[in-house]
């Protein structure tokens, strides 16, 4: 596939970033080519087409680059999931395990009407527990999760696991 290989060229491996053992897929480069991040949204709206999104939810930080340009172009609201204490508004939380401790996800509780349905979009799925937070956040909104999309999908780490039971519908680009 065209877009495969294009985006498999285009990302970087970092090794052992943030931290040794870690091999870190940097988006980076993908960004400075237009012609490239116009495929990638081609490329999520084919594979988007009979979800009936009303809502994109991107995910901090990287999720928002695309995620809003996605939101843009179908024409929906884009709204932002961030780390605890970075939204002005009235927020909802949900807190998650981490390797060591914690963290905390929210949403702006007018995010979306109860009974909307989001896509959630990051830029990679790891071990799934980002997003599974995002979800309880969009469930605790009563918004109905229409799927996943994702640049990038860490297979071998079994992040879809933690999403089917809250939608089979996951879209990424490369594993
Ligand atoms: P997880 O909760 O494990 O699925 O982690 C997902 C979040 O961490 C996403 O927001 C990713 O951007 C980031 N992330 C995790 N692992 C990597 C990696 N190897 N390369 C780039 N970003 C990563």
């Amino acid at each position: 596939m065209m877009i495969e290989h294009l985006l498999k060229t285009a990302v970087r491996d970092i090794v052992d970033f943030p931290k040794p053992g870690i091999i870190f897929k940097d988006i980076t480069p993908i960004l400075k080519d237009p012609s490239l991040c116009d495929a990638i949204l081609d490329a999520f709206m084919i594979r988007l087409q009979d979800l009936s999104i009303d809502v994109v939810a991107g995910i901090e930080s990287r999720g928002f680059l695309f995620g809003l340009m996605l939101a843009n172009k179908l024409g929906v609201p884009f709204v932002p999931i961030r780390k605890q204490g970075k939204l002005p508004a009235q927020t909802i939380q949900q807190s998650y395990a981490l390797e060591y401790g914690y963290a905390t996800m929210e949403i702006h509780a007018d995010a979306f009407e109860p009974g909307s349905r989001v896509l959630i979009h990051d830029d990679l799925l790891a071990t799934g527990g980002t997003v599974a937070a995002a979800s309880e956040l969009v469930k605790k909104l009563k918004g109905t999760i229409a799927g996943y999309c994702f640049i990038i999908s860490l297979d071998f780490l079994n992040g879809k696991e933690q999403l089917l039971p809250y939608s089979e519908q996951l879209i990424s680009l490369i594993g």
